[in-house]
């Protein structure tokens, strides 16, 4: 039962980027079971995204359909979340849709990166950002000089 409740709680989508599954953006930390008590361990996003109610609610909701009674929904703020914790799934659908996904935030090295955001519709590198601010906090928009296509970027944190 806790392999249906844990298979639920992943595929539960981020609710501003609801192409991505919480387990995908590394969102989701943990599922366990005791006593007949399921203990769901979150870590929230980016904290300019007011989304992780909508999400615990939708935990909730999916855990109880996959058959648990009794949920517990932790946040654990520590370690912080980080981009870096997405998966190359949650990589390649945001790029499948249009999304340039947010970029490794140093090298092995500890050098940070500064590299340009790769436009996701034709792969050039001439790129500049249009504005700061994107649809949803976590976002920013930016604009091809190749193709001359506006896309979207997930701000790495
Ligand atoms: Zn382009």
């Amino acid at each position: 039962m806790l392999q249906d409740i844990r298979r639920a709680v992943s595929a539960v989508p981020d609710p501003e980027l609801p192409m991505v599954s919480i387990a995908d953006l590394g969102i989701l930390r943990e599922v366990t079971e005791s006593d007949g008590t399921v203990t769901v361990v979150v870590t929230p996003t980016y904290s300019g995204c007011p989304a992780m109610d909508a999400i615990r609610d939708d935990v909730r909701t999916a855990a109880i359909a996959a058959g648990a009674t009794e949920v517990v929904i932790r946040t654990v703020l520590s370690p912080p979340w980080t981009t870096d914790w997405l998966t190359d799934t949650a990589h390649r659908i945001l790029a499948e849709n249009g999304i340039a996904p947010p970029q490794p935030q140093a090298a092995p090295s500890g050098v940070p990166l500064a590299l340009s955001i790769r436009c996701p519709q034709c792969g050039s590198l001439a790129t500049e950002q249009s504005s700061q601010f994107g649809a949803t906090a976590c976002t920013a928009l930016h604009r091809c000089r190749e193709c001359l296509e506006p896309f979207t970027h997930m701000k790495a944190i």
